[in-house]
């Protein structure tokens, strides 16, 4: 598909999947902002992507932070005047988070902060430009781990992964996508991906990981509204 003139924006690219997604976009065409919380890793990540010749741009954005988030609508707003794709990518997991009896409370609240308050506020802030796209896109990354039908099934087999603050953020991230169901948003789960977020566990690497949030956020004309998709097909909220 030749997605040339598209503009995205990715949160947390400097690293892992997202930035992956952000390479990959930029090789279908797109013109992506990688976003990153620290100026010195975001930049540098966006210069060994341009360097190879891509047209990727370093935006500051820590979506914990308001002023960020709206310092960086504003500079997408006046550099190029929409938004085509948001990649809600940017997420924690906290080793100190657990079953629901002796998690710590600060890396629930945390996980709950970066991982859904962070890509609502992101969302909320972005929405005006994407609304002034043609077919806007938002990407939520979320996991297996936020569906509340696999959690309740013992035959699952992460049913023992009991980390209450990250399944619930992105549990509470899948209720954003199905309450923007107007504005043509998805769900993506990558599977288990090798990356510091999972303490480099899974044999999936972060490029192949990417593929699949890529084709959602490059598909045209499809009514993916308020699904969770992965590759293997849809999963259950
Ligand atoms: P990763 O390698 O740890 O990368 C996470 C990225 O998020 C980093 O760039 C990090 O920036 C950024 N980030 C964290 N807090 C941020 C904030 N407040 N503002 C802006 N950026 C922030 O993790 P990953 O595995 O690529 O995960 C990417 C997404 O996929 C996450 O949403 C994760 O939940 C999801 N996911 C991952 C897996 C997996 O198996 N890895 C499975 C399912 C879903 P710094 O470098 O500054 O920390």
């Amino acid at each position: 598909m030749n997605s040339t003139g598209r503009i995205a924006l990715v949160t947390g690219a400097n690293k892992g999947i997202g930035y992956e997604i952000a390479r990959q976009l930029a090789r279908s065409g797109v013109s992506v902002f990688l976003g990153a919380r620290d100026a010195g890793r975001g930049q540098a990540a966006a210069d060994d992507l341009a360097g190879q010749g891509l047209d990727v741009s370093f935006i500051r954005i820590d979506v914990c932070d308001a002023a960020s988030i709206a310092a960086a609508a504003a500079e997408i707003d006046a550099r190029r005047g929409r938004l085509d794709i948001l990649v809600n990518n940017a997420g924690i997991a906290d080793y100190t988070d657990g079953a629901p009896g002796k998690a710590s409370l600060d890396a629930v609240r945390s996980e709950l902060e970066t991982n859904f308050i962070g890509a609502l506020a992101v969302t909320q802030a972005m929405l005006p430009l994407l609304r002034k796209a043609k077919a806007g896109r938002i990407v939520n990354m979320t996991s297996s781990l936020g569906s509340l039908t696999l959690n309740g099934d013992p035959s699952w087999p992460f049913y023992g992964v009991r980390l209450i603050g990250y399944n619930a953020s992105k549990a509470a991230l899948n209720m954003l996508t199905v309450q923007l169901n107007a504005e043509l948003t998805v769900s993506a789960c990558p599977g288990l991906v090798a990356t510091d977020l999972s303490g480099h566990r899974g044999d999936r690497t972060p490029s192949e990981a990417a593929a699949f949030p890529v084709r959602m956020a490059l598909l045209q004309g499809q009514d993916l509204k308020g699904i969770c998709q992965s590759e293997q097909g849809a999963i259950p909220w």
